[in-house]
């Protein structure tokens, strides 16, 4: 029997649908999974004194789950290192945040070796194997050198960055290269593959076919964009409960009137949190008769804590927020809600409901499903607007939103402004459309158009893409 194997660096499938602080790759895994008696394999997120390869197996969510536990030392250096220190700031184009080391590079390699000599017993003759996101890229190889034959794929949940930002990565070239083990590479976004085109044609002599087939130095792999969607169904029952009907009521009775501006992300420098609270000041000073009559809540989970520049943008947000609760408040307004803690999906999803705009203003994001349940969320009689970064995966697909750049202070307070005066038969019309993208363009379809595709055999030659190099040669000799 051919089962689907997922293997992400964390697994966490929530044990409770409605009470999962999960982030968005976890629900999304776990929605695919369910159904599909696969396994979800991963780290504990555990360490122990000497790694000794152990397993534990057990069903969670009704998920298959197998646990790998790491030393300490992985911790820090895949982890801690080479995931969240290099690739995540490089890949969100943080090159001023990456911190690169040889033994993050040698610890990543040696957690995916660990990985891949863990997974290989449990795997079937016709499973089909699918690698999550950027702590697992070489995986692929390390399966492929252990004599694995069976249709292996990976997906970015990340961007993936322009050539020459990639290019300061040392050792980029066998980072790519790896990837080539893989039938299919799966990217958030038409850009993200395109970025990806861009570097192996430049950088690696690469030929890429108008069907997504690309072959460079004897292998071929297949590349194309799935965005990522939230589990629609779902997110719509949970909407319904009692918990989140009665968030709603809360919400709305602790506005007094007031119209609810509203942020959700994990405490992260790729989601625009500073510059964000920079446009909400811009809003407060440029309109001052809106003082009083909206306020902004911030809800901001903690993440990453062991990594400095996480503690450090916690501290610039403290200042930031009580600099502008201090300059703007009242004895009877307070116009920024600031909040660190985590809230259950049923509550965040009563949350989303009241509030009259939702700020979505990453600098850079994968995909954001923040933007997606916010939509989702809504009451179709009175929705709310949405306000989304231009550099947000989400902005390929949600063009009905009001789209930003988060760079500019002006103009995400202009958005916001916007949202909030947007006549009710706009905001309609406007949420009409992106809601129906949303349903269509869930999990499920997401699962089932990678896998698809991921067991359709690759047939080439087709019509080649010219590369952008050869293609300005020839204008130029035209010219
Ligand atoms: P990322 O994966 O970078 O965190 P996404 O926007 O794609 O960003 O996914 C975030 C997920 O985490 C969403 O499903 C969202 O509901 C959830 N989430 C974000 N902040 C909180 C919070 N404070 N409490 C509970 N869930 C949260």
């Amino acid at each position: 029997m051919s089962r689907l194997i997922v293997v992400s660096n964390r697994v966490n499938p929530p044990a409770d649908k409605g009470v999962g602080t999960a982030g968005g790759l976890a629900m999304a895994l776990s929605a695919a999974l369910r159904e599909d008696k696969g396994l979800w394999f991963g780290w504990s997120g555990e360490t122990v004194e000497t790694y000794s390869g152990q397993m534990s197996m057990q069903v969670v969510g009704g998920v298959t789950v197998a646990l790998l536990d790491l030393e300490e030392q992985d911790r820090e250096e895949y982890y801690n290192g080479y995931a969240n220190r290099t690739l995540w700031p490089l890949f969100h184009y943080r090159t001023d945040l990456v911190n690169y080391e040889r033994s993050f590079d040698e610890g990543y390699e040696r957690v995916n070796t660990r990985f891949a000599e863990t997974l290989l017993p449990l795997i079937g003759p016709d499973d089909v194997i699918w690698v999550q996101d950027y702590h697992l890229i070489p995986l692929g190889r390390e399966l492929r050198k252990r004599g694995v034959k069976n249709r292996i794929g990976f997906f970015l949940h990340i961007p993936w960055p322009a050539r020459r930002v990639l290019n300061t990565l040392p050792r980029h070239a066998e980072l790519v290269e790896s990837m080539f083990a893989y039938d299919l590479i799966g990217f958030q976004t038409e850009d993200d593959s395109e970025a990806f085109n861009d570097y192996v044609m430049h950088d690696m002599g690469a030929e890429v076919f108008a069907d997504g087939v690309v072959r460079a130095h004897g292998q071929t792999t297949r590349v194309k964009a799935f965005p990522i969607g939230i589990d629609a169904d779902d997110f719509a029952a949970t909407l319904k409960s009692d918990k989140a009907q009665d968030y709603r009521q809360r919400m709305l009775k602790s506005q007094v009137g007031r119209k609810m501006i509203l942020g959700v992300d994990r405490l992260d420098y790729s989601k625009g949190l500073e510059e964000r609270f920079a446009a909400y000041e811009t809003l407060l000073d440029k309109y001052p008769d809106l003082q009083t009559q909206v306020f902004m809540l911030q809800i901001a989970t903690r993440s990453r804590d062991a990594v400095d520049a996480y503690q450090d943008l916690r501290e610039r947000l403290d200042t930031i927020s009580g600099q502008i609760n201090g300059a703007y408040a009242t004895v009877e307004w307070v116009p920024l809600r600031y909040v660190n803690r985590p809230y259950r999906r049923d509550e965040l999803a009563g949350i989303y409901a009241s509030a009259h705009v939702g700020l979505v203003t990453p600098l850079r994001d994968g995909m954001n499903l923040v933007a997606k349940e916010y939509v989702a969320a809504q009451p179709p009689e009175d929705p709310g607007v949405l306000v989304l970064s231009e550099f947000a995966g989400a902005a390929e697909q949600m063009k009905e939103a009001l789209i930003v750049n988060p760079m500019s202070r002006e103009d995400v307070a202009e958005a916001i402004r916007k949202g909030l005066s947007m006549p009710l038969k706009e905001r309609k019309a406007r949420w009409e459309l992106l809601m129906d993208k949303v349903q269509k363009s869930d999990v499920s379809r997401w699962r089932d158009d990678f896998v698809s595709l991921l067991k359709a055999p690759i047939t080439p030659e087709r019509p080649k893409v010219v590369p952008m190099a050869s293609a300005q040669k020839i204008q130029s000799t035209v010219a």
